[in-house]
């Protein structure tokens, strides 16, 4: 059984005050590694190494900092299969989605080599007659993320990536659940030649460990990526501290069908969109709305493919529905089906489970009394919602506190873009699925879905700080 250290200052180093604890592996229950947890000495340790090496840090040429994400996204590439296997035994991934996502990561951290040369000021005019004005762009210092279980690799490196990109240092505590894909970023990092301290890797409790990381003066900026229950505590605790927080929260993400649709189109991608790692996404379509016309044959072939998804070993190729990542996941799914049961809602296939694994449940008749129309379930369970007519559908899909992702599948692009632009998300995608991500685009919600953008330059403007400076070229008029 491996054992797995933290990683601070580019040392591998065993816990000073923390605990040493088991990894599961969510589909076997089986003890995956050994893993040492972060206590106070060793927070207060990553962040005084983060601190010392962001000063040579972000001062160093962009050809350097590119020439190191290049060899990073060269070191992943050599050991993809390796990656992709913790994916799997760690965080219940399949093997599709752990092979995709490893890499994503490949492309993000050669995007992320590229902005490194990007960093843009601007010259402006002034008001004066002898002055010459500008901003420029500067890192932050020390950045810390704290990252979410459900794609643990990708979310943690977009992060680490970029801000390392900017010429900050860092330091990410990953998810518990997700410890060993965390520290695996490390070790890519530390193949590339990252200098010391430039990345710390410290798994732990959020509270306490993403609490002090919160809480430190010398940590400049928080990138969170997680609930919003915990997002929502953490805005308050950042804003004590005055700190910028970026938050990518959760999400209810509405598909809305158009009776105009390639209605098998539209089941495909509605399927993946919310199946995809069994609906632990936070942008998974779980709220399917379908204007009424095509209704009824929408819930009939939807429901025939979802009940031939198989459900089992994610390591068989074939499987698409793997473990949830924790047990528990699985009453408050059950919660939410009955639920919409007991108010009227139609189960047109799954309901149940057995251990871990959530059988692929589509819920019909879904209304706005029930849990499910409005709460995450975080897990491969999906409502469909019945709408007159497009702006019932809109309706529908904005009746919600979340606005992280969304989608329309239809033939009237006219319509499609209006509805687009009406849409209350942070993205919205045309015959498509709400599921879709690249390493240069805008990702991020509004409303419950949290503030911030990530992603190529909008996580570089997020990650350094302007600043506006001016030369006086000939003399200034002062009045006294
Ligand atoms: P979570 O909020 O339980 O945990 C996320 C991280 O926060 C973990 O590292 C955890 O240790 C830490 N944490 C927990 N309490 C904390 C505290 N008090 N202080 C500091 N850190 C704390 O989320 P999860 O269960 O890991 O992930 C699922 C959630 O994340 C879902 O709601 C999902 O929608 C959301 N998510 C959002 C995005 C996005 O981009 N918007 C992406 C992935 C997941």
């Amino acid at each position: 059984m491996q054992e797995y250290r933290l990683f601070i200052n580019g040392e591998w180093v065993e816990t000073q005050d923390g605990e040493v604890l088991d990894d599961i592996n969510p589909s076997t229950g089986e003890v995956f590694a050994r893993v040492h947890q972060a206590g106070p000495k060793d927070v207060e340790h990553a962040i005084t190494a983060a601190s010392a090496a962001s000063v040579a840090w972000g001062k160093t040429q962009p050809a350097v900092r590119e020439e190191i994400l290049i060899k990073a996204a060269d070191c992943l590439q050599a050991r993809i299969h390796e990656i992709a296997d913790v994916l799997i035994d760690e965080a219940g991934s399949t093997f599709g989605k752990a092979m995709f996502e490893a890499s994503f990561v490949v492309n993000l951290l050669r995007s992320a080599a590229g902005e490194a040369r990007r960093i843009f000021g601007e010259t402006m005019p002034s008001d004066g007659p002898d002055i010459f004005s500008m901003s420029v762009r500067r890192p932050l210092g020390v950045i810390a993320g704290i990252a979410p279980f459900n794609f643990p690799f990708l979310l943690a490196c977009k992060k680490v990536a970029l801000a390392i990109a900017a010429g900050n240092a860092f330091v990410l505590k990953p998810s518990e659940e997700t410890a060993v894909t965390g520290l695996k970023i490390a070790e890519i990092f530390e193949q590339a030649g990252l200098p010391k301290g430039v990345l710390n890797v410290i798994p732990g409790s959020g509270p306490e460990v993403g609490g002090r990381l919160v809480d430190d003066p010398r940590v400049k900026m928080i990138t969170f990526t997680g609930s919003t229950v915990v997002g929502k505590k953490l805005a308050v605790q950042a804003a004590q501290q005055l700190k910028k927080i970026t938050l990518e929260l959760g999400g209810k993400s509405p598909l809305i069908v158009l009776a105009d649709a390639d209605l098998d189109y539209a089941v495909d991608a509605a399927c993946f969109g919310i199946f995809l790692h069994q609906g632990q996404v936070c942008m998974a379509n779980s709220k399917l709305i379908v204007e009424a016309a095509v209704y009824d044959a929408f819930c009939d072939k939807f429901a025939a493919k979802v009940k031939s998804l198989k459900v089992g070993d994610p390591r068989q190729p074939n499987t698409v529905i793997g473990p949830l990542i924790r047990g528990a996941q699985c009453q408050v799914i059950d919660r939410h089906v009955q639920d919409a049961l007991d108010k009227g809602a139609r189960l047109l296939t799954g309901g149940s489970s057995e251990s871990n694994f959530y059988q692929p449940t589509v819920m019909a008749d879904v209304g706005p009394d029930m849990q499910i129309y409005r709460e995450e379930s975080f897990g491969p369970v999906v409502s469909i919602i019945k709408a007159d007519d497009h702006e019932a559908a809109l309706y529908i899909a904005n009746d919600s506190e979340y606005g992280l992702s969304s989608a329309v599948i239809t033939n009237d692009l006219q319509k499609a873009m209006e509805l687009s632009l009406r849409l209350e998300a942070g993205m919205v995608h045309i015959n498509d699925c709400t599921v879709f991500d690249e390493p240069h685009v805008p990702f991020g919600g509004v409303k419950k879905s949290g503030f911030g953008r990530e992603g190529g330059r909008y996580s570089m403007e997020e990650m350094t700080e302007v600043k506006w400076i001016t030369i006086q070229m000939g003399k200034r008029h002062f009045p006294f």
